[in-house]
């Protein structure tokens, strides 16, 4: 008896790696105006050669640029551009580009079949720490970023990041804290149990969470969790088939969207497809490709983001599960 776990062929753009935050475990960010924006044209021309591959999510993923900066309106009119552009080439748009004012968090929506922001951890002790330099990551700012997400009817993609300092009590407060806020708005499709994993590039001198602690981990936030919320892990930082299979028995369901990089942990290249079926395959796992939207947020949407929802659902009803290279 086989059962699913599930994943979006997904690709990300990244109109800016420039980020005014410093969270010391960043592998992503370079400094404010140090980085030549993606234009337009670029990503037309990648989005371009995409197609027909089967991709169906586009990740807009960014650094930040300062809330009261002169630069913001044109940071989110690019990003709104790479939607639409995403849209009109038939993708399916989902932007995480950290905290936004309402306003913004508004028209985003409009042009996004889901939108995503991790919470990681609610204590404000590590904005003493790892958080020093990184005003948005204050966690009443972005359990703001959940409601404003519930309120505005927007499906949401959360998680917890593990390991950067946090007790097992913050870890428990956080995912209560996205229990609560999802039984008010019912809009939370998944959470990510992500391990903070070292990489290259970043400033904190510290070991990532401890792997084999985290099929635990899962079975904590399944129980914490409502069961309409599907528990997520990222499979380029769960490198050994056991540990993956033992984090699917805890409780994940789903392995978020598998691009050809990891723009935040880039020294974790993702496995590829066939690969990663034979290992599940061989446990009893059947890895199914998902859309960025669950199905039942699907009437949030506005009609044309329906209707292209609507054709995906039915390119994706004719696919077989991925086939193990056996
Ligand atoms: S983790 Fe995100 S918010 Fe923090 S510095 Fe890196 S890009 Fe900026």
């Amino acid at each position: 008896m086989y059962r699913n776990v599930k994943y979006s062929p997904a690709y990300t753009l990244v109109p800016t790696y420039e980020c005014f935050n410093r969270c010391e475990y960043c592998n992503f960010r370079v400094d404010p105006s140090q980085d030549a924006w993606l234009t337009l044209e670029q990503a037309e021309a990648r989005l371009q050669a995409l197609r027909g591959q089967g991709i169906c999510e586009i990740l807009i993923l960014s650094g930040e640029v300062h809330p009261e900066s002169k630069r913001r309106d044109a940071w989110l009119e690019r990003i709104e551009g790479l939607c639409e552009l995403a849209i009109a080439l038939g993708f399916l748009p989902h932007t995480n580009v950290g905290p936004l004012k309402y306003e913004e968090m508004l028209r985003l929506k409009a042009v996004n079949v889901s939108m995503g922001l991790m919470v990681e951890q609610v204590s404000p002790e590590l904005m003493q720490t790892v958080h020093r330099h990184a005003p948005s990551k204050r966690p009443e700012l972005r359990l703001q970023q959940l409601e404003w997400a519930g309120e505005l009817q927007i499906p949401f993609t959360t998680g917890l990041l593990l390991g950067i300092g946090e007790t097992e009590g913050d870890r428990r407060d956080t995912l209560e804290a996205i229990a609560q806020i999802h039984q008010r708005w019912g809009h939370i499709q998944e959470v990510i149990i992500q391990p903070y994993s070292l990489g290259n590039s970043q400033i904190l001198n510290a070991p990532g969470f401890p792997l084999e602690q985290l099929p635990s981990a899962i079975a904590i936030a399944r129980r914490a969790l409502p069961d309409d919320i599907t528990l997520q892990i990222p499979p380029n930082l769960v490198r050994y088939p056991d540990l993956l299979v033992a984090c699917l028995e805890a409780g994940a369901r789903d392995l978020g969207g598998i691009c050809p990089r990891d723009e935040v942990n880039p020294d974790y290249p993702h496995p590829h497809l066939q690969a990663l079926q034979e290992v599940l395959s061989t446990c009893g796992w059947y890895l199914y490709p998902r859309l960025p939207v669950y199905p039942q947020y699907e009437g949030w949407l506005n009609p044309a983001l329906q209707s292209r929802v609507q054709q995906w659902r039915n390119a994706l009803s004719l696919l077989s599960p991925v086939q193990p290279n056996l």
